[in-house]
C-alpha cells in the first residue's frame, strides 16, 4: 500500500481540539493500519520544555527523552504508539536545522529562503518520518488557526505534499467552529465559510470539514459550509461538545468518518471501537464516587495536569467510578483542606513555591493513613517530609528550595552537575528500575523490572540512603546500578507510594498506569 496522510488544519479559533480530532480519527484508522502522528507547531521555542506549563499545558515527555507537546499525549493514549521526539515540528526545530544546513554548505550558490528552501525541508521532513517509521498512514496536525503567519510554511508544505504523493494519497481535514450566540439562538455558518476560504486561497482544498459546535449541525448549515467548499453535505461532520474526549472517535464514526477516508484514500478501513466504547461506558455510569486531592501549584490550569487527569480517567473505567477532582493549590497554605478526599497526588513540580503546603499535605496523609501518590517531584516531598518529621533531621530539604539547607536529603544528579544549558538537558526520558519483590510497587507492576520516563534534575542524597531505611521507608524500586531512588513506599500505610518518575505519561484508557490503579483502589477502600 502506499504510503497515506491524513493532514488536519484549524480556522476561526485556535484550542478547538485538532489534536484530539487527528487522534481520534488515528484511533479509528489504528485497527486497521499502523498510524503515526506529527505536529507542527509555529514558534521559535526548539521544543515546549523551556515553556511555562501554565502557557501551554503540560510538556509531554516521550521515551527518547524528548520533550515535545502535549497533543504528543492524546496521541499516544489514542493510537497506543511510543512517538519519538522529531515526530514533533517547531519553527524553532526547523530552522536550527535549516541554520545547520546552510553552514555546512548543502546550500553553496544560492540565496536560502522561506520558499522554496524552508517549506520544503519541512515537506520532506514528512515524508521521511513516514519512511523511517514504516508506517502506512501519518496523520499530520498544522497547529494554529490559517492565518496566523507562525504555520504559513507549514500550510506550503502540507500543499506541496499532495504534489509528490498524489492525489489519491492525502486527505486534508479542515477544524472549524460554528458559535450559536446568544439571542440570536441559530447555528452560525459564517466563519468557517470564511475560514475555508482563507483555507484555498492558500492553495489547500479541504476534504472533510469538521465543525466544533455545542450541538449537532442541522442540514440546513451542513449544507452551506458544504457548498463553500464544493463538497457533499456529508462530508460536513459535527465534532459536538462533549464532557469526555475519549469520545470523540464514537462521535466521529457515527457521523461515518472512515468511510468518507476509505473512499477518499481509496482502502478498506473496518473500525472496532467496541471495548474503547465499553470502557467509556463503565465510567458514564459508575457504581461509586470519591474524590482526589491534587496538590500542586499550578491548578489554575488544569492542562499542567493533563495527563494525571487522564490516568485518573482510565482508572475511573476500569474501576467504575467516578472520581470527583479537588484542586489544592499548596502555594496557599490556608487552602489545606483535606476532609472528603479519599486520596491524594503530589504531582511533579519545580522550584520553591508551594513546597511547604505539599509537606504539610504529605504529613497529613501519612499520619491520617489516607492514599497518597507522589510524582517525581511529589517523591521528593514525601522524603523531605518524612526526614523531617520521622527522622528527625530538621531543615531537610532540596537544594532547589534551600540550596544551604543542614540536610539536603534531595540535591543535584551528579550528571547535572556542570550543565548550565537549559532546553532539554534534564535527565530525561525511559529508564529502567529494578523493583525489590514483596512491596505494593511490585504487587502494582507484577514485575521486578519497570521502565517508566522521567524529568528532572535532583534526586535522593545517597548520603541519606541508610537513615531514611533505617526508620522504615523502604526503597521498593532502584535504578540498575543501585544509586538512584526510583520507587518509595511505607509498610504500615495503605498507601504511601512515590516514583521519581512520571507514570501518568505511559497511562492509556486500555492500560491504565499501575501506580494510579493502586491509589484509586485504595482510594475506595480507605471510603468504603
Ligand atoms: N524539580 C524536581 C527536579 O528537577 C522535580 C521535577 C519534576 O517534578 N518533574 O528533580
Amino acid at each position: 500500500m502506499q504510503r497515506k496522510y491524513v493532514v488536519i488544519t484549524g480556522g476561526v479559533l485556535s484550542g478547538l481540539g485538532k489534536g484530539i480530532a487527528l487522534a481520534s480519527i488515528g484511533n479509528i484508522l489504528s485497527k486497521d493500519y499502523k498510524v503515526i502522528p506529527i505536529k507542527c507547531d509555529g514558534y521559535l521555542n526548539v521544543d515546549p520544555g523551556t515553556m511555562n506549563p501554565t502557557e501551554h499545558g503540560e510538556v509531554f515527555v516521550l521515551d527518547d527523552g524528548g520533550e515535545v507537546d502535549m497533543d504528543f499525549g492524546h496521541y499516544e493514549r489514542f493510537l497506543g504508539v511510543n512517538c519519538k521526539s522529531d515526530w514533533n515540528l517547531t519553527m524553532g526545530k526547523v530552522f536550527r536545522e535549516i541554520r545547520i544546513k546552510e553552514r555546512r554548505g548543502d546550500y553553496l550558490g544560492q540565496t536560502v529562503q522561506m520558499i522554496p528552501h524552508v517549506s520544503n525541508f519541512i515537506k520532506n521532513h514528512f515524508i521521511k518520518i513516514g519512511e523511517e517509521s514504516k508506517t502506512e498512514i501519518v496523520l499530520i496536525e498544522i497547529g494554529g488557526t490559517v492565518g496566523d503567519m507562525e504555520n504559513e510554511l507549514y500550510l506550503d508544505a502540507v500543499k506541496n505534499l499532495l504534489q509528490v504523493v498524489g492525489k489519491e494519497n492525502v486527505v486534508y481535514i479542515h477544524l472549524t467552529y460554528v458559535p450559536i450566540p446568544y439571542g440570536v439562538d441559530e447555528q452560525k455558518s459564517k466563519p468557517t465559510q470564511q475560514s475555508i476560504s482563507l483555507l484555498r486561497q492558500k492553495g489547500i482544498e479541504p476534504d472533510i470539514i469538521i465543525a466544533r459546535c455545542s450541538e449537532m449541525l442541522n442540514k440546513n448549515v451542513r449544507n452551506k459550509i458544504a457548498k463553500s467548499s464544493s463538497l457533499d453535505t456529508e462530508k460536513v461532520i459535527t465534532g459536538i461538545d462533549v464532557n469526555d474526549v475519549s469520545k470523540i472517535p464514537l462521535v466521529f464514526e457515527e457521523q461515518g468518518i472512515s468511510q468518507l477516508l476509505a473512499r477518499k484514500l481509496n482502502i478498506p478501513i473496518k473500525p472496532d471501537l467496541h471495548t474503547w466504547g465499553e470502557l467509556i461506558e463503565k465510567r458514564e455510569n459508575p457504581k461509586k464516587e470519591i474524590t482526589i486531592a491534587i496538590a500542586g501549584k499550578y491548578t489554575n490550569l488544569e492542562d499542567s495536569y493533563a495527563s494525571i487527569i487522564e490516568a485518573l480517567n482510565h482508572c475511573a473505567s476500569h474501576f467504575s467510578v467516578k472520581i470527583n477532582l479537588k484542586w489544592i493549590d499548596t502555594s496557599n497554605e490556608n487552602e489545606v483542606d483535606l476532609t472528603e478526599v479519599s486520596g491524594v497526588i503530589v504531582p511533579g513540580g519545580f522550584g520553591s513555591r508551594g513546597t511547604e503546603g505539599k509537606i504539610k499535605v504529605i504529613e497529613y496523609c501519612r499520619e491520617n493513613k489516607l492514599p497518597l501518590l507522589g510524582i517525581c517531584y511529589g517523591l521528593q516531598m514525601m522524603v523531605i517530609e518524612f526526614a523531617r518529621n520521622v527522622c528527625e533531621l530538621k531543615d531537610a530539604n532540596t537544594t532547589e528550595v534551600n540550596p544551604n539547607a543542614e540536610h539536603p536529603v534531595i540535591h543535584i544528579l551528579e550528571s547535572q552537575k556542570n550543565i548550565s544549558e537549559k532546553g532539554g538537558t534534564m535527565r530525561l526520558g525511559s529508564y529502567l528500575a529494578k523493583i525489590k519483590e514483596n512491596t505494593k510497587v511490585h504487587a502494582l507492576y507484577n514485575s521486578t523490572e519497570v521502565s517508566e520516563r522521567h524529568r528532572h534534575r535532583y534526586e535522593v542524597n545517597q548520603n541519606y540512603h541508610e537513615i531514611l531505611q533505617e526508620n522504615g521507608l523502604i526503597f521498593s524500586g532502584m535504578s540498575p546500578d543501585n544509586t538512584l531512588v526510583e520507587f518509595i513506599e511505607l509498610k504500615d500505610h495503605p498507601y504511601f507510594v512515590a516514583t521519581q518518575a512520571h507514570p501518568e505519561l505511559k497511562s492509556s484508557l486500555l492500560k491504565p498506569a499501575p501506580l494510579f490503579s493502586g491509589l484509586i483502589k485504595a482510594a475506595i477502600e480507605y471510603k468504603f
